[in-house]
Parts: C-alpha cells; sequence; structure tokens
C-alpha cells in the first residue's frame, strides 16, 4: 500500500469513528426524552425525572464538545503530519531506537493529559458537582493525577520498553514473545490488583459485625462462598454514586462493595447486589473475559507485526524514516474498526453474563429485592431509563435497566 493510501485511509477512519458516536449520540439523546416506561414506574417522581434528563443531557453536549475538540486535533496533526516532525526533532538528539519511542510517548502522554485535564475537571467540579454527586476535592484529584503517572511511567514504560526491545532484537517474530509477556502481566494484574493497584487509590475495609454481615454470612455459607473476601471501599471519597464489582481470579477473588452503596440500600438488597456479583464468579465470567481479553491481545500484535517495520505508514504519519512509534500510532488508528467490532461482541457477552448473574441471584437469593436494589441505584445515579437500542447495542455492558427488570421478573 503506498503512503498515499495509508495516509487517506487514517483520516476515513478517524472521521467514520467520529460521525458514528456522533450519531449514536445524538439518537440516545433524543431516546432519553421519552416518558417513564411502565415496568419502571415510580422510580422518580416528575422533578427527579426532569433532572435526570437534564442531567443526560448536560453529559451528552459536554462530550460532543470534548470529542469534536479531540477529532479536530487528531485530523489536524495526522494531516499536517505533527507526529512525524515530533519523531524528527526527537532524532535530534536521540539517536538511540530503543529510547526514542519512549521519549516519543512520553511527551504525547504528557501533552495529552495537559489538553484533557481542563475536561476532566469540568465534568467532575462542575457537571457532577451540580447534581451532586462529585465528592472529590481538589487534594484527591491531584494526588489521583499524580499516582497516575507514575504507574503509567513505571507499567507502561516497562512494557513500551519490553516491546521496543523485542520488535528490535526478534525482528517480526517480536509479537508471541510478547503475547507471553502481555499475558504474564494480565494475569498477575487480575490477581492482584485488589491487594496492590487498588489500595493506591482507595481503602478497603474488611466488613465489620452487624446485621449485613450476618446476612451475608448466611447467603455465603448456602452459596459456598467465603467470606473473609468481601470488602467495603470509601467510593465516597469520590462521587456519591454506589456501585459493587467482583475482581481477581481464584484465591485473590474479592468482593467490593463501595460505601456508598452499603449507606443507601437495605440488607436484602445488599445481600442482593453481593450475590449478583458471587453469581459473576461462580459461573465463570472472569475467567473467560480473560482468557477473552488474552486472545484478542494475541491477534492484535500479530496485525500489528504485521506493518511494526513499514516505511509507508510511517511516512504517512510524516515520518522521513521507519519508526516503530509512528507506526505504532498509526495502528492503533487503523485498528480501531476492528477495535470497535470487538468491543460489540464484548458488550453482547457482557450483557448476557449480566442476565446470568441475575438469574443466579434469583435462584440462590431472591429476585424482588435485587430489582429494588437495581432500581435504587439507577435512580440514584439519574441514569437514563430509555437509551436507545443502537447506543445500547455498542456501548452497554450492561443491560438497561428495564430489561433486566423483566428478565428478574418473568
Ligand atoms: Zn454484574
Amino acid at each position: 500500500m503506498t503512503e498515499q493510501t495509508i495516509f487517506t485511509i487514517l483520516l476515513v477512519i478517524i472521521t467514520f469513528d467520529f460521525a458514528l458516536e456522533r450519531i449514536l449520540n445524538y439518537l440516545n439523546r433524543k431516546s432519553s426524552k421519552k416518558p417513564i416506561p411502565n415496568e419502571l414506574e415510580g422510580i422518580y417522581d416528575e422533578v427527579r425525572y426532569a433532572k435526570s434528563q437534564a442531567y443526560q443531557a448536560e453529559v451528552s453536549r459536554f462530550g460532543t464538545f470534548s470529542a469534536t475538540f479531540s477529532f479536530v486535533i487528531l485530523i489536524l496533526a495526522i494531516y499536517n503530519g505533527w507526529f512525524g516532525m515530533l519523531d524528527q526533532w526527537i532524532r535530534t538528539f536521540s539517536p538511540l531506537s530503543l529510547v526514542s519511542p519512549l521519549i516519543f510517548f512520553g511527551i504525547l502522554f504528557i501533552v495529552s493529559d495537559l489538553i484533557n485535564a481542563p475536561f476532566s475537571i469540568y465534568r467532575n467540579f462542575v457537571i457532577e458537582a451540580k447534581y451532586g454527586f462529585n465528592k472529590m476535592t481538589a487534594k484527591t484529584f491531584i494526588l489521583d493525577k499524580i499516582k497516575g503517572y507514575i504507574l503509567t511511567i513505571i507499567i507502561g514504560g516497562l512494557l513500551l520498553g519490553v516491546l521496543i526491545y523485542f520488535v528490535n532484537a526478534i525482528g517480526s517474530d517480536f509479537w508471541y514473545y510478547f503475547w507471553a509477556v502481555i499475558t504474564a502481566f494480565v494475569l498477575f494484574a487480575n490477581f492482584f490488583y485488589t491487594s496492590l493497584i487498588l489500595p493506591l487509590f482507595n481503602k478497603l475495609t474488611p466488613m465489620e459485625d452487624g446485621e449485613l454481615k450476618s446476612s451475608i454470612q448466611s447467603y455465603c455459607d448456602k452459596v459456598n462462598f467465603p467470606l473473609k473476601n468481601i470488602f467495603i471501599m470509601d467510593g465516597s471519597k469520590r462521587s456519591s454514586k454506589g456501585n459493587a464489582f467482583f475482581s481477581g481470579l481464584g484465591k485473590k477473588k474479592k468482593v467490593v462493595l463501595f460505601d456508598t452503596l452499603v449507606e443507601k440500600h437495605s440488607i436484602p438488597e445488599l445481600t442482593a447486589v453481593f450475590a449478583h456479583e458471587v453469581g459473576h464468579y461462580k459461573k465463570k465470567h472472569i475467567l473467560f473475559t480473560t482468557i477473552f481479553s488474552i486472545g484478542l491481545m494475541g491477534f492484535m500484535l500479530f496485525l500489528f507485526s504485521r506493518m511494526a517495520y513499514s516505511a509507508e505508514v510511517s511516512w504517512a504519519m510524516g515520518g522521513q524514516t521507519s519508526a516503530l512509534h509512528l507506526n505504532l500510532m498509526a495502528f492503533g488508528i487503523l485498528y480501531s474498526p476492528i477495535s470497535t467490532i470487538l468491543g460489540i461482541i464484548g458488550n453482547v457477552i457482557s450483557r448476557k453474563n449480566e442476565y446470568e448473574a441475575d438469574a443466579f441471584a434469583k435462584e440462590t437469593y431472591d429476585a424482588t429485592p435485587l430489582i429494588n436494589g437495581l432500581k435504587k441505584m439507577s435512580a440514584d445515579h439519574l441514569s437514563n431509563l430509555t437509551p436507545h437500542p443502537a447506543f445500547v447495542f455498542v456501548h452497554y455492558s450492561h443491560p438497561p435497566l428495564k430489561e433486566r427488570v423483566r428478565a428478574l421478573e418473568a
């Protein structure tokens, strides 16, 4: 393929991605103006429902604004060959092929973070604050940024360093060596996320004795799940939105309930939410999702290995000679249609898993408190009760509330 063709394909893909997102967003925004579905009647009063619609409209408008901004910058960067210029500049002081890509991505990371920071500040401290969700202080925001930076430098830098080394030392077979490294990393991260990474940002405490613990204890005995793996997390440090999740594999498995969830829900509701999370474990969802994503990574690395050394791709990015980092950037864009399709498949599987976990909770505990808990959570988050089916198909990892309630009541 010629440089000119690749250049055109890059611009077409970026534009297509942007247009698709805007269309989905537009459909979803229109759809959110519908009245409350019959199944969910009583979840909001008039005033609160209007508030939820105002919140979604505001989030959607802001999303359009920030996406448009990023789109324009990316188009300008590709069109004017800014990435190639950055590469040329780095070459003036760093002749080493192992170091240049690290400097390149380091600079891009800092620049994109500086561009994104005002958006993230506005989103948290203006929009989320206006609707009473934001609980984050400026200090937490800054500390999160610093910790995020350190983690990115250590983990991102290390993985990128290994990739560069393999690409240079091994040749086009590098992909399966790196696949082995990334697989080991993903497994490690899965095992230790809640014991190593999460505690850097949040405090996890074992559940205190009391009614909730005894309710969950008797459920645990029934389904044979170790109680010592349940933790309460201080989600209230950042947002008033409550949540719960399952993480880890094998002995490192954990169910984490946000303090904000515990605060607002009854004991049967919390036990039902907990039962849902245990359902994910019992149905082996975490294991399959992990295997699925490792498989995808192999596929992606294989595709990348086909263009890692291409001079044409680097030229299309504005470079003068073949550069791994320019090709990696271009690959990120060229791969995005495939990644959109794989993302949709992933979401279809994820939504199926959610129904299964709900069914597990219904079978082993009870449907009514789960329905009530889900409704309460949805109302509390001011969520969209009538998302557009196309938007759900592409973006929702969980089925819309209406469908979950319908399945649980069936
Ligand atoms: Zn779930």
